[in-house]
């Protein structure tokens, strides 16, 4: 199937229009922001069932508003925009969301809106992985109004949000990192294009005797059905300090709450080892990142 041979394609001009649309035609409807995961849906047959865009771009949803509580990101923002922030270059608090987003080929960088990559819920993204490691908030839109969902309840299981069915994203929100907070995150990939076979984030807050005061680890790549939180490494590091055998150790505590899937790109035994290396790895390039900016 190809997009083009839809008929049923709408250009509403405010949130209203959305929503009431997204009520008219229910699972028939499909939002349309950067298209990049949509197309990849349409040349694999999978959008039977459904035969009504909603094309979002004239929401005026692509604007990045920065005050001290943080960051405010307009859901159509593409990942080139967001890149640019200054903040999200220069905040080792936010280093995990650069890091995520020196990944994707040009042509994704471009298309891609921050929303999509949200609302796709799709385990194998890299930026949804680092926005949990950094706390972020999902701005929603319904006909009772806006609300704020937290990312680590967003995703419900393999594709599956907590969106109601006239739900839409209108923007995410970073809160501001405390101060003394570093960020990094790493992905692992047969080649530069491809999505990811494990990926981790991680954000940590130290005192300045090196205690860990706040350890937030996220793991994505299809280490679960959904991008997900390490409690079992969180637990492990807050309160310690950080030594070379606490992050292995907190590398083999993520055992606990992943359940790896296999597929083409690796195996669940595969997934499973990748996803304790790459956590010791993440928490490594966040604690050198601290050590540079102090
Ligand atoms: C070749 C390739 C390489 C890639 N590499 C990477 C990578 O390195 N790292 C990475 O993180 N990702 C990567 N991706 C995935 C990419 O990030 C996603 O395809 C993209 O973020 C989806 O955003 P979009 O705006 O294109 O969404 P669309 O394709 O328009 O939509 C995606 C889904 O979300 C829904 N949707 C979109 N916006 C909203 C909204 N505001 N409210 C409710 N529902 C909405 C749509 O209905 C659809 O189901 C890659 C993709 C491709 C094709």
């Amino acid at each position: 199937m190809s997009l083009a041979t839809f008929e049923n394609y709408f250009l509403p001009g405010n949130g209203r229009e959305v929503v009431a649309l997204l009520q008219e035609y229910g699972e028939r409807a499909l939002i349309l922001a950067g298209g990049s995961f949509v197309h990849g849906l349409a040349a694999r047959d999978l959008l039977s069932g459904v035969d009504v865009f909603i094309d979002i771009q004239k929401l005026g949803l692509a604007n990045i508003v920065t005050d001290p509580d943080g960051l405010q990101v307009g859901a159509m923002t593409r990942f080139t925009d967001f890149e640019k922030v200054p903040e999200i270059q220069n905040d080792p608090g936010w280093g995990a969301v650069k890091d995520a987003l020196s990944y994707p080929p040009a042509q994704i960088m471009n298309a891609a809106t921050v929303g999509g990559s949200i609302a796709a819920v799709c385990p194998y993204f890299d930026l949804p992985t680092a926005l949990l490691a950094v706390g972020g908030k999902v701005k929603v839109e319904s006909n009772t109004g806006s609300r704020e969902i937290n990312l680590k309840d967003f995703s419900t299981s393999l594709f599956e949000s907590s969106l109601g069915v006239d739900e839409f994203v209108t923007g995410l929100v970073l809160p501001q990192p405390v101060s003394g907070s570093v960020s990094a995150f790493i992905k692992l990939a047969t080649n530069a294009n491809d999505l990811a076979i494990v990926n981790v984030a991680v954000q940590i807050n130290l005192d300045r005797s090196g205690v860990c005061r706040s350890a937030s680890v996220a793991l994505g790549g299809g280490v679960n059905e959904i991008t997900l939180r390490s409690a079992a490494a969180e637990k492990l590091l807050e309160g310690q300090k950080l030594t070379d055998e606490l992050m292995k150790a907190a590398g083999t505590a993520v055992q606990v709450d992943i359940s790896p899937m296999a597929d083409h790109r690796a195996s669940a035994e595969y997934r499973s080892a990748m996803a304790s290396v790459l956590t010791e790895r993440a928490l490594q390039r966040a604690i050198a990142r601290l050590t540079r900016s102090s």
